[in-house]
């Protein structure tokens, strides 16, 4: 099935994130996770692609794993700056032979020192999806940035870009983690303005340390709410509290996006059931109300 005829039922969907072991030793791991948060009756749960595309076959395993084993509609994600045509060709074949239905369409971070694109590869996300709508029916999500993609200063040119990638096939967009939701309700003001109408999922991540803050400050170059930068000076220090603070924060940010009408949200639950777990029970007369 696909996660698009999901999203236009009229209910609450939730969703949630798991990545890929670094080595294969952890793959175990990894889909005890998948087990664990299928439980929680997911409308889909998403892999991620390592950025170099060497942990390409434990994204297809662990998402065919997810559909196949647990019967939970899964999303692949696909990068194309780190491969070649023929090897993103090659990955998308597999996940078709994998019955795999929904793919997440990403240009990936171009990888340093590279001449970037060298010619045999995908330049931006948009010919990505061309290229995997040549391959057959899939769902194809894709990515969008509420404070704007970090290589791209004019916010305007960035839902230009994002409204030409759409228009190549998307069907649905996730968002980029975000702090403030006030931000996320002015892009949805400006790109539907811009007429793009797809389902677009929120983000949310629970921060439930000082340092898993501090990576995503550096991947995504997000803005930290005042509010949130008090809790992580009172509570970043003591673990236990600072997770239970998180969990708190993510639980908030998710009750108004659902009170002012977003009806599909994305958890970034970082192989943590018992992050996504908590979250659920915090939400769970809301989400069915
Ligand atoms: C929901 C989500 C999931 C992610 N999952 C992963 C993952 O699994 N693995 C991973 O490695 N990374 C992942 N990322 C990170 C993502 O790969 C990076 O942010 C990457 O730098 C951009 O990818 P994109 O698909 O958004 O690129 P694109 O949509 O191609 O955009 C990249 C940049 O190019 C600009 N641009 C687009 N089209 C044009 C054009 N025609 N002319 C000029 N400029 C243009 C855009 O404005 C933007 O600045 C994810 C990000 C999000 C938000």
């Amino acid at each position: 099935m696909k996660i698009i005829d999901r999203l236009n039922e009229d209910r609450i969907h939730i969703s949630f994130e798991v990545f890929p072991p670094k080595t294969d030793d952890g793959i175990e791991r990894v889909l005890a996770t998948t087990d664990e948060i299928a439980k929680l009756d997911p409308t889909f749960i998403s892999v991620t692609y390592g950025a170099g595309g060497g942990t390409s076959k434990n994204t297809a395993r662990i998402a065919s794993h997810i559909k196949n084993d647990l019967h939970v509609l899964s999303l692949a994600h696909l990068t194309c700056a780190s491969s070649t045509k023929d090897e993103v060709r090659g990955v998308i074949e597999n996940l078709k032979n994998l019955g795999i239905e929904n793919i997440l369409a990403l240009r990936g971070d171009i990888p340093p020192n590279m001449a970037f694109p060298d010619g045999d590869r995908f330049r931006y996300a948009w010919e990505l999806v061309g290229e995997i709508r040549r391959h057959g029916n899939f769902c194809i999500g894709a990515a969008c940035y509420p404070e704007g993609h970090v290589e791209n200063e004019h916010k305007a040119d960035d839902i230009r870009y994002l409204k030409q990638k759409v228009d190549c096939g998307v069907d649905f967009l996730t968002t980029q983690m975000f702090f403030d939701n006030d931000i996320h309700y002015n892009f949805l003001y400006r790109i539907r303005e811009a007429g793009i109408t797809v389902p677009v999922l929120p983000g949310i991540m629970p921060i439930t340390s000082a340092s898993q803050m501090k990576r995503s400050q550096e991947l995504s170059g997000t803005v930290f709410p005042r509010r949130f930068l008090s809790i992580l000076d009172r509570f970043g220090s003591s673990p236990e509290a600072m997770k239970q603070a998180g969990i708190a924060y993510a639980t908030d940010q998710i009750i108004d996006l659902l009170a002012n009408g977003v009806k599909n949200i994305h958890i970034y639950s970082m192989n943590k059931p018992e992050v996504a777990a908590a979250i659920i029970s915090n939400i769970s007369e809301i989400i069915t109300c």
